[in-house]
């Protein structure tokens, strides 16, 4: 049996989405800023996509720019706010520690050229508190970053009771939704987001295509010069396919996020029910609040990769960390932040599932998993240690 189980790196795209993609290559294919009418036609279909992500998040359609992808869009996001705090002479931000790298990498840019960052700790449960928020704000914060919802351990953060902190400090708050778009309802007017990446591969869309939402009078900062698309703040010819992949799939998604939701907690909540059986296993991050379809354990006494290779000659596809930091010996900095000892983080597992994914699939997870454990178990001198008592058990 062949299981996919890593939809948090990427998932595949709906028929839905590849319908709409198709005929914008060999039909639909002016460019969008020619005046003849192929190119018109070109414009319309990128009017009706943004209208799609402006309904779908209660944004006006000016407020969205398209991008490359949710690492474009976070990289664009901190930037802008980074050079509108510099004219202000303020040059701190706060984010956290267990942000995906687009974020943290760009942070570090940004700290090289002077700008100040407080990387909130994560608390036990995963989950960033809006009070944690307030107290890291000065007097020189321009920018609240914190992920709506976290792509390892899967915890969704307090966004709304963030947002109205920011606000109130007149901070400008932005959020890495890519996590959660398409899967967790997102409203940014109430939830006084001023800006919010999301990107489509994460929904059933292609690859290649983010959105950066910007609350209307932000002014974005480019990171790519060139022609005059996304009113002059994006340049590159648009993606057409890509975007139309991208709507296509985020209003499926949006329609049918309760019925998704519906089908998979129960899946997710078998699957850590049986997993924590396993003897000195943890789940990470809050049991309920977490995104739908994640979950991620550590085992100790098991090294994650050896884990993940032996599924997946069981045809079972999962990860271990995030698809980025795999192929690192370094253990996840989630984990870490998380506060999970090193040897603790090595022996981890994500098994991020989508409403494609079966009863049938989830028993045959269910019924391999032990197994390959306690295989590698027992071949680790480190399991040795700490069943005969000479390292004591840290889970
Ligand atoms: C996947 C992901 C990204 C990067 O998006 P790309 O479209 O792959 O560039 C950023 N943030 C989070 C939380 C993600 O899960």
């Amino acid at each position: 049996m062949n299981v996919y189980v890593d939809n948090a790196a990427t998932t595949a795209v709906s028929q839905t989405a590849l319908d709409a993609m198709l005929p914008c290559f060999r039909e639909i294919y002016g460019n969008p800023s020619s005046l003849h009418t192929p190119g018109q036609r070109a414009a319309e279909k990128l009017a009706e996509a943004r209208e799609v992500f402006a309904r779908n998040l209660n944004a006006e359609p000016r407020e969205i720019v398209f991008t490359s992808g949710g690492s474009e869009a976070d990289n664009q996001a901190l930037r802008s706010a980074a050079v509108i705090g510099a004219r202000k002479g303020k040059k701190h931000i706060v984010s956290t520690a267990f942000e995906h790298h687009a974020i943290l990498h760009a942070l570090q840019a940004l700290q090289k050229e002077g700008f100040e960052v407080t990387l909130l700790d994560i608390p036990e449960n995963g989950v960033v508190t809006a009070q944690q928020v307030k107290e890291a704000i000065r007097e020189d914060t321009c920018l609240v970053s914190v992920m709506f919802a976290n792509n390892e351990i899967g915890t969704v953060m307090p966004i709304a009771e963030i947002g109205e902190v920011c606000r109130e400090a007149g901070v400008l708050f932005h959020t890495d939704a890519v996590q959660a778009a398409g899967h967790l309802p997102i409203d940014v007017k109430a939830m006084h987001i001023d800006m919010l990446s999301l990107s489509a591969h994460k929904f059933h869309g292609p690859k290649g295509v983010g959105v950066l939402y910007v609350r209307k009078n932000i002014p974005l900062t480019n990171i790519i010069f060139g022609g005059a698309q996304e009113r002059g703040k994006r340049a590159g010819t648009e993606n057409l396919p890509g975007i139309c992949g991208a709507a296509a799939a985020f209003d499926e998604a949006c329609a049918n996020m309760e019925a998704n939701a519906a089908k998979l907690i129960p899946l997710r909540d078998k699957l850590i029910r049986g997993l924590t059986q396993i003897p000195h296993s943890i789940l990470n991050g809050d049991a309920v609040n977490r995104l739908p379809g994640n979950v991620n354990l550590c085992f100790e006494g098991v090294e994650g990769e050896s884990l993940l290779l032996l599924l997946d000659a069981k045809g079972i596809s999962a990860s271990s960390g995030s698809a980025c930091t795999s192929g690192s010996l370094d253990p996840s900095h989630v984990l870490l932040a998380l506060g999970r000892p090193h040897e603790v983080a090595h022996g981890s597992l994500r098994l991020s599932l989508s409403e494609y994914n079966t009863p049938e699939e989830i028993d045959y997870i269910l019924d391999t998993v032990p197994g390959i454990i306690e295989y590698l178990r027992n071949m680790s001198p480190v399991w040795d240690e700490l069943e005969t008592g000479k390292r004591p058990h840290l889970i």
